[in-house]
């Protein structure tokens, strides 16, 4: 049998990502941001969660796979089509994470190519105003030789190395923290908004399920709200990614 040299392959990439071919970008916001984004789309993104964000007039970034949706995860069920498309026309921002959800890692330049326009090709025949400008690495991956490419073709990528991004940062291989209850609390996600404030940053969450009992990889609802008071009163400004960028300057 071969090795599999893949997953290992996969952590240098991503620690290597942290460090080469960055993309530096000096933020120009005004005042403190969050973006609240969810990977995959679970359906329960859009039915439980939406409803939390558009009570505080957030909008909210939505990385989507076309190749996972209307299909059970194992841990959720996938958004439907119908439901991506609500999602937009509603303001929020459909993003690209592949077609079929592969470690970027895996993939040369043709076949990472062949994943966006899938992907692109799919969310235009939803809508054709449907625009993809940010990307999601799957599994949080990021690749130090994709990111030149994906710099061509998006405004910003997206990783899972948790921390705020401020003054210059790399907007091929954006900092996020989890909005997951396995992995952090209330007083973490006050934390996280107190650096926030202090450094003027950008802090953007990621998570993926929202369910009053979530996957290992999702948050309740209870979850999502006290993020969302958190930014409140602290007059933290929450944007979709597009936005945030836009807000920055970039
Ligand atoms: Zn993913």
């Amino acid at each position: 049998m071969r090795p599999d040299w893949s997953p290992l392959k996969a952590r240098v990439s991503n620690r290597m990502a942290r460090h080469f071919c960055i993309s530096p970008f000096r933020l120009r916001n005004r005042g403190p941001m969050v973006s609240f984004t969810f990977d995959d789309t679970p359906k329960s993104a859009a039915a439980v969660g939406v409803p939390i964000l558009e009570a505080y007039d957030a909008r909210a970034t939505f990385y989507v796979a076309g190749g996972l949706v209307d299909k059970w995860s194992g841990h959720w069920d996938g958004i439907s089509g119908d439901e991506i498309v609500t999602l937009h026309r509603q303001g929020h921002e459909i993003a690209c994470h592949t077609f079929s959800h592969t470690r970027t890692t895996d993939l040369d330049a043709a076949t990472l190519a062949a994943e966006i326009e899938d992907n692109r090709r799919y969310l235009r025949g939803l809508d054709p105003s449907i625009r993809i400008e940010n990307f999601a690495y799957p599994y949080g991956l990021g690749s130090v030789l994709r990111k030149g490419q994906l710099g061509k073709i998006f405004h910003s990528s997206r990783g899972i190395i948790p921390g705020v991004n401020a003054g210059v940062a790399d907007l091929q291989f954006l900092r996020a923290t989890p909005l997951i209850n396995r992995d952090i609390d209330r007083d973490g996600i006050d934390r996280m908004f107190d650096e926030a404030v202090a450094s003027n940053g950008w802090l953007i969450f990621y998570s993926h399920d929202v369910a009053a009992e979530p996957s290992p990889y999702g948050c309740t609802p209870s979850l999502l709200r006290h993020a969302l008071d958190a930014a409140s009163r602290r007059n933290v400004e929450i944007l979709s990614v597009a936005q945030a960028l836009r807000s920055a300057g970039a």
